[in-house]
């Protein structure tokens, strides 16, 4: 299986990365990455940058190095009514939207509280991926939220960072990956790069992925015209 794209990478502007967007399209040019999706942090984040960051992304060219580059923000999921940090009428001007619980932002409930906020969160039509929902830190229903994911037409995030950042997300990476087989639910297998070396590094959720026989179909990162499919259709949900 082939990713030739990767969703999910932060730039300098998210307070705690290190690469600029030139570096990511540099590194994805050298990795054979045609397609990346810049996704800095929410505004609520410690160290985020201002609104005004997304809202003047449109200065980005949408290729770099023939990399096509898609403007977008990985939004933290606030309460249990699953809204985000991030208003509308920033979120229309975007590509793709990521939506993760990250603290301090949410407060971690029980495993239904979490599971509501997160089902609430993939309803919101600008939403298009659950983020590192593996999180053992936020617990969801594992079944619910991917139920949830395909009636929405959203997608379920595989995170590769994971198995580093989150300790012991191992279980519940595989458990969704299971889950999204079994409910036919779409998956993206992302970086989550916050240097550019990472850019483009699958190597974990490549196994995963391999292990659970999740097939190619339903992982929107293996073809550009899948992904540019998806940015398309997005346009037209209520
Ligand atoms: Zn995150
Ligand atoms: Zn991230």
């Amino acid at each position: 299986m082939n990713f030739i794209a990767d969703m999910h990478c932060h730039t300098v502007a998210s307070g705690h990365a290190y690469s600029t967007i030139e570096e990511y399209a540099r590194a994805a040019k050298d990795k054979g990455i045609e397609l990346i999706a810049v996704t800095d942090h929410g505004i609520e984040m410690p160290g985020a940058p201002h609104l005004w960051h997304f809202w003047n992304l449109r200065v980005v060219p949408e290729e770099i190095n023939g990399v096509t580059i898609l403007k977008g923000v990985e939004a933290n999921i606030m309460d249990l009514d699953g809204n985000i940090d991030m208003p509308n009428d920033v979120l229309e001007r975007l590509d793709i939207i990521i939506a993760s619980f990250h603290y301090p932002c949410f407060q971690s409930g029980s495993v239904k509280e979490n599971t509501v906020a997160a089902i609430n969160a993939l309803k919101n039509p600008f939403v298009d991926i659950l983020g590192h929902p593996d999180d053992p830190n936020f617990l969801v229903d594992i079944d619910e939220v991917v139920a949830a994911a395909k009636e929405y037409g959203k997608l379920i995030e595989l995170n590769n960072r994971s198995s580093m950042v989150r300790i012991g997300s191992d279980l519940y990476t595989i458990e969704f990956a299971r889950k999204a087989k079994e409910y036919n639910t779409m998956a993206v297998c992302s970086s989550d790069a916050h240097i550019s070396f990472e850019l483009g590094e699958f190597d974990v959720v490549k196994q995963i992925v391999d292990d659970v026989q999740l097939p190619e179909e339903l992982i929107l990162n293996t073809s550009k015209g899948k992904i540019l499919n998806f940015i398309n259709n997005r346009r037209n949900r209520e």
